[in-house]
């Protein structure tokens, strides 16, 4: 009969000898595997206690960016949304009003912006088509849960911490990001 690999191996049907049906030799020799591992480096992490750095290019979570002076940046020219292919984001616009303008840095800003998680494909095509340096993929992920309404994001969630207020946690956040310059 023709073999449907090249890989295929005939496997012995001869009898086992009387060391063979001892067992003891075959447990001897899985035991010395076993310990020659022990002392050999791990290539597992103790994980949360010890977390591995991620990738420069690894793209996590999104993050809605502020400016220096913690304005929110996003416009809600809805660019983002209609760049991404998973159809994660949803936002509602509103008009910037009289002493809002420490808050948002352009007149429009987004009154609502979620983004569902389970959909999306940390593509990184929303962050591209940000014309305002609004949005990005940051160096997290997020977490598991049981319920699929906590994968949707809200604009809360996302939002970078504010620079002045909690100045740690903003460049915690801002991760690789913090060595780059920003385009406004
Ligand atoms: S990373 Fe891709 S899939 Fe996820 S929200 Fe952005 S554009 Fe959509
Ligand atoms: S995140 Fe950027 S692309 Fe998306 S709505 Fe805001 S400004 Fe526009």
């Amino acid at each position: 009969m023709q073999a449907l690999t090249s890989k295929a191996k005939q496997v012995s049907r001869k009898p086992m000898s009387f060391t063979e049906r001892l067992y003891l030799p075959a447990i001897f020799k899985g035991m010395m595997i076993t310990f020659s591992h022990i002392f050999k480096k791990k290539p597992t992490i103790n994980y949360p206690e010890k977390q591995r750095p991620f990738s420069p290019v690894f793209r996590g979570m999104q993050i809605l960016n502020r400016d220096e002076e913690g304005r929110e940046n996003c416009t809600a020219c809805g660019l983002c949304a209609v760049a991404c292919p998973a159809e994660a984001i949803t936002m509602e616009a509103a008009e910037r009003q009289a002493g809002e303008e420490n808050l948002y840095r352009e007149e429009k800003y987004a009154a609502k912006y979620e983004i569902n998680m389970l959909r999306c494909i940390f593509c990184g095509l929303c962050e591209e088509a940000c014309p305002k340096d609004a949005i990005y993929l940051s160096e997290t992920f997020a977490p598991a849960d049981y319920q699929r309404k906590q994968f949707v994001y809200a604009k809360n969630e996302l939002l970078i911490p504010h620079p002045k207020e909690n100045p740690e946690a903003y460049k915690k956040a801002l991760g690789n990001r913090a060595n780059k310059s920003t385009v406004n």
